[in-house]
């Protein structure tokens, strides 16, 4: 198939296009380089545009005869988006129905959509199912949920046919040591524990420990990039007009903020200095995925079940590209 990967040049949607790549489909990125990295992009695959411009997207999937599309450019950061959540609004959903209006017009039907768990607030129990209610706390998982009603709508009312993927904490690295995660500034707790062992920190700075967890720090539920990438082929091949699927992307286990730390300290032999501060707003305690419908539908296992591998991947990527795609 021939796919638009939008967002292909950030850091899910990287590896989402090299995953698309060798199993045998045309891709075209369309990124506007903002946040994301030229480098992350395979060569003469980039179309640099805004999601914004309908026009433009249009032709692009009319010129290169686009299939499906996967969505993945979007602002993702919880405490940037109740900032300026201006900036949520107008780029992931109006960025988002620009896309949509594009694949309308150039008869395009098919599309995976990078949602998540932000969509679901703070569930009253864990694991989080599918049909829990989704009742988001901030501007960004207002912003995904949105497009996931238009998903929904247009749908039912035009025969779109989706995926949307609600991700956990998405985590590591390619193995191969090629695409990672890079950031400026980096806000996501696993890069800037190895950015401690790197030397380019003092400390890691633990928001909070007085959370009703074993150890009193927040739990989340890592997934390995390349098992999210491999979770949108499968969506892939199994959409159909007019039908949805919304999918938990998660291992299903949760790891605390002390547990990461301590795989980094195993993985990188460095003592990695602990602060303890303040909670961090709109953190929810725990956040783990019930994963299995994303089995039952897609077939699809994560092969990165524990935190340790995770981390390494990730420590490769960071200690072989200290400064990330700058010196790549
Ligand atoms: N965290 C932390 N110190 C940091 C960054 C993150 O203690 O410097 C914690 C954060 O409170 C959360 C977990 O690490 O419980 C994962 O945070 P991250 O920002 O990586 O992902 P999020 O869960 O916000 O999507």
């Amino acid at each position: 198939m021939n796919i638009l990967v939008t967002g292909g040049a950030g850091y899910v949607g990287s590896h989402a296009a090299r995953w698309l790549l060798r199993a045998g489909h045309e891709i075209w990125v369309y990124d506007n380089l903002s946040r994301g990295h030229r480098e992350a992009v395979v060569p003469d695959r980039l179309i640099e545009g805004e999601l914004a411009d309908t026009a433009k997207l249009a032709g692009a999937m009319v010129d290169k005869q686009i299939d499906a599309v996967m969505h993945f450019a979007a602002f993702a950061l919880v405490g940037e988006s109740v900032a300026d959540p201006a900036l949520y609004y107008r780029n992931n959903v109006l960025g988002s129905l620009s896309l949509l209006d594009a694949m309308r017009a150039s008869d395009v039907r098919r599309i995976v959509f990078s949602s998540t768990t932000a969509t679901y607030g703070e569930p009253e129990k864990m694991p989080i199912r599918e049909d829990f209610p989704q009742k988001p706390i901030n501007p960004y998982g207002f912003s995904k949920l949105v497009v996931e009603h238009a998903l929904a709508d247009y749908a039912a009312a035009y025969g779109l046919g989706y995926a949307a993927l609600r991700y956990f904490n998405a985590a590591g690295a390619s193995p191969d040591g090629d695409l990672g995660e890079d950031h400026e500034p980096e806000s996501h707790l696993i890069p800037i524990v190895l950015q401690v062992a790197l030397g380019q920190r003092e400390k890691i700075t633990i928001f909070g420990e007085d959370y009703p967890t074993p150890d009193g720090t927040c739990i989340r539920d890592y997934v390995h990039v390349d098992d999210l990438a491999a979770a949108h082929l499968a969506a892939l091949d199994r959409l159909q007009d007019g039908v949805g699927m919304k999918l938990n992307l998660g291992t299903g286990r949760g790891t605390s903020v002390r547990e990461v730390i301590e795989a980094c300290r195993r993985v990188t032999g460095h003592a990695i200095p602990v602060a303890i501060g303040e909670r961090r707003p709109g953190d929810p305690p725990e956040l783990v995925a019930d994963a299995s419908l994303a089995r039952e539908t897609l077939g699809w296992t994560p092969k990165y079940g524990e935190i340790g591998p995770i981390v390494e991947t990730a420590w490769r990527w960071h200690r072989d590209h200290p400064r990330g795609y700058a010196i790549a």
